[in-house]
């Protein structure tokens, strides 16, 4: 069926003129970084080229070190340190311009937010500032010499991005991450000389840059500001109605573009638990387009296509900026253009590649499970093989994981049905959505769904809890286990390898329990020994519910993993904010008649916690029993995936269900099949 686009989103095909350029549309996926950089330049490449084929009519880098006394090892960011860097960019450039979209690379010196671990160059800034997380680690304060020689840098970098092929080059003052951003702070700036001082003064640095890089570069490549309006700290701070403004008034049309935000990344990267409505920064941005005759870009988790539509029709912004939603739907634009919506694959902003990032790997997406794999295994998110044979499989369970198996089978041909044993699909999604702050989970259901339930090659059973015999008299030859895990009742985790004592005299609800909507009341100890999301947000519910929650954890902090998706700080203080009681670096050691028994993981004291009800949030079982069960059946296929295989998170499941279904009657090894990018000498 060929579908049409609808004349109300016709405004975001227009094109736009950029300085020199034109963007053929007002979709803009904005510099983000991915766990790549200059160590993984192929794998790089080809996600930024799925973009540009995707729709994205300008494509930028991650942040790009201009010299290696702005460098963050062991993190991955793009480098232009010297010629020699120039050829892996072109590999991304040519990737990019290859479907007629614009490049954008986005230099960055970042001053004294970088440690140097690597160079071992004291970091420097405008004025001498620790470190933070550094041992004893200053930055020191530039003089004059040191001002010339960055601009230097920024300049021949410039002229390097020039000779890779980049359309569109940016001077960033983000995110608390760039040198340009820290001269206009006062909060890093206490300056006396002309660079500091008065917002004129402190801006100088930032409007030299700009100024000198449209010299070298401006005549051929478009010139973009990337600039923070307001790092949501009041007068402490950066604001969009201070010196955020005024920034804007003084450098107004001298930039191409203005791609505006909320600093710092945290801020400008929410997650969806903490800031659930798309555009939650237009309220910041709204009035640059007031003060600008130039192209404004904006971000805010934008998914929705009349959403979209609006802000440029309001005058909010004249390019639609994404960076998750890009991620999760590289092809959003081709799908908006084309009338496709219910393909779209809506971000659920839950961070997870922010996390991949943060652990200095290529990133991953809960949504979309080809992110990072588009060169090393050779997905494309919206292509697949066909089917080898048309030998039926059975999926037997619709979480994240059964949903995808199921849908890539689908697509690939093979005739699929999908058996589930409760009366709703999405497994743990649909649980985990009816949980304070994870609504959007609920899209990682619905995406595949709305795609599953409408394929004539499909069948989908509600309420059919397969047994191995059940199975074995489907004579189906393939079969993938996707029948999930369950959480411990008994505390077992990484803190306590063996059943809690006391549990027999004590109520004790697992997570299950509490998301299957058990009664709760009364005095409530939540042992959060997984350190992710759930043990917060169960509290979070308990909390609503009126319980007395206190919660324990051998970290420091609650939630602990959650500073890889930027919101641990979020995640304290709003259980603070609601009541928790929060018990830091204390093992659970036993119950004993009314209260939990914690020990210091660094004294072994003991303490009495006043408790009628255990929630332990530690561990899970994987549901395998059907595996075993089917060991002597005659099939040719029997997998477990997702979280039947190796309990993880939603964003493993789906990448499981993902595997499998890619691998279905492929020879060989799973895992491990997919190239890796060598040194080579
Ligand atoms: P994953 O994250 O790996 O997708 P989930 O726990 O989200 O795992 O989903 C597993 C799904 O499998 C649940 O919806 C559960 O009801 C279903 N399930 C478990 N055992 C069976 C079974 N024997 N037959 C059919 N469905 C099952
Ligand atoms: Fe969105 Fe989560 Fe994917 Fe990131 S990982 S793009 S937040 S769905």
């Amino acid at each position: 069926m060929i579908m049409s686009r609808d004349p109300r989103h016709d405004i975001l095909f227009e094109p736009v003129q950029i300085g020199p350029k034109v963007a053929r549309n007002r979709f803009y996926q904005v510099p983000h970084c991915n766990g790549m950089g200059y160590r993984y330049p192929r794998s790089l490449a080809a996600m930024r080229g799925v973009k540009a084929e995707g729709g994205w009519a300008v494509v930028c880098t991650e942040e790009v070190e201009i010299h290696p006394s702005t460098e963050v090892m062991p993190a991955n960011e793009g480098r232009l340190w010297a010629d020699e860097d120039i050829s892996y960019h072109a590999l991304t450039v040519e990737a990019i311009q290859a479907h007629g979209s614009l490049a954008g690379i986005e230099l960055v010196h970042q001053g004294p937010t970088t440690k140097n671990r690597y160079s071992r160059i004291p970091p420097m800034g405008p004025s001498a500032r620790a470190i933070a997380g550094t041992n004893s680690l200053q930055a020191r304060t530039m003089d004059r010499a040191d001002i010339k020689a960055l601009r230097g840098w920024y300049r021949d970098a410039a002229l390097r991005a020039r000779q890779a092929g980049y359309d569109l080059i940016y001077v960033y003052a983000g995110h608390d991450l760039s040198i340009l951003q820290h001269f206009l702070s006062r909060k890093w700036n206490d300056r006396t000389d002309e660079y500091g001082g008065s917002i004129e003064n402190r801006v100088r640095l930032f409007r030299e840059v700009l100024e000198e890089t449209k010299e070298a570069v401006g005549h051929e490549m478009a010139v973009a500001v990337r600039f923070a309006v307001d790092e949501l700290q009041g007068p402490e701070g950066i604001t969009h109605d201070g010196d955020g403004r005024a920034v804007v008034e003084l450098l107004s049309e001298l930039p191409d573009l203005w791609d505006v935000n909320i600093s710092d990344w945290p801020n400008d990267s929410q997650t969806a638990r903490f800031a659930p409505d798309e555009g939650y920064q237009d309220d910041y941005i709204r009035f640059v387009k007031q003060v600008t005759g130039k192209p404004v870009v904006g971000v805010g988790r934008y998914t929705s296509p009349d959403g979209m539509a609006k802000r440029v029709r309001d005058g909010l912004l004249d390019f639609i900026g994404a960076a998750r939603p890009s991620i999760a739907d590289p092809f959003l634009p081709k799908k908006i253009e084309e009338g496709r919506l219910e393909d779209i694959r809506e971000c659920i902003g839950c961070n997870i590649c922010v996390s991949g990032d943060n652990e200095n790997v290529p990133y991953r997406c809960t949504q979309n499970p080809t992110v990072g794999e588009e060169w090393r295994r050779e997905w494309h998110p919206e292509k697949i093989a066909m089917k080898t044979t048309n030998e039926p499989v059975l999926v037997v369970g619709a979480g994240p994981a059964g949903l995808e198996c199921a849908m890539q089978l689908s697509k690939r041909g093979y005739p699929v049905t999908l058996a589930e044993a409760s009366s709703e699909l999405g497994g743990r999604v649909t649980k985990e959505a009816k949980l304070p702050g994870l609504a959007s989970y609920i899209r990682v259901r619905d995406y595949r769904v709305q795609y599953l339930q409408v394929q004539a090659n499909v069948e989908l059973y509600l309420e059919s809890p397969l047994t191995a015999e059940d199975i074995a008299d489907m004579e189906v030859p393939h079969v993938y286990l996707a029948t999930g895990a369950n959480w411990r009742r008994d505390a077992v985790g990484s803190s306590l390898r063996h059943p809690l004592e006391g549990l027999s005299n004590h109520t004790v609800f697992s997570p299950d329990d509490i998301m299957a909507g058990v009664s709760v009341s009364g005095r409530v100890v939540v042992y959060d020994d997984d350190n992710y999301y759930l043990g917060g947000v169960i509290a979070e519910k308990l909390l609503d519910a009126g319980c007395s929650v206190t919660i324990v954890t051998s970290n420091p902090i609650i939630s602990q993993w959650t500073e890889l998706t930027m919101e641990q700080h979020r995640v304290q203080k709003r259980l603070i904010e609601k009541g928790a009681t929060l018990t830091v670096s204390k093992r659970l050691v036993r119950l004993e008649e009314g209260c939990a028994v914690t020990a210091c993981v660094f004294t072994g004291q003991e303490e009495r916690i006043a408790a009628d009800v255990l929630v332990p949030v530690t561990e899970r079982l994987p549901e395998d029993s059907l595996f075993a069960g089917l060991q002597d059946a005659d099939l040719k296929t029997l997998k477990c995936i997702g979280d039947a295989f190796a309990p993880a998170s939603i964003a493993a499941a789906v990448y499981s269900g993902h595997l499998a279904a890619r691998r279905h009657e492929v020879e060989g090894e799973d895992l491990q099949v997919f190239k890796t990018e060598r040194v080579t000498v």
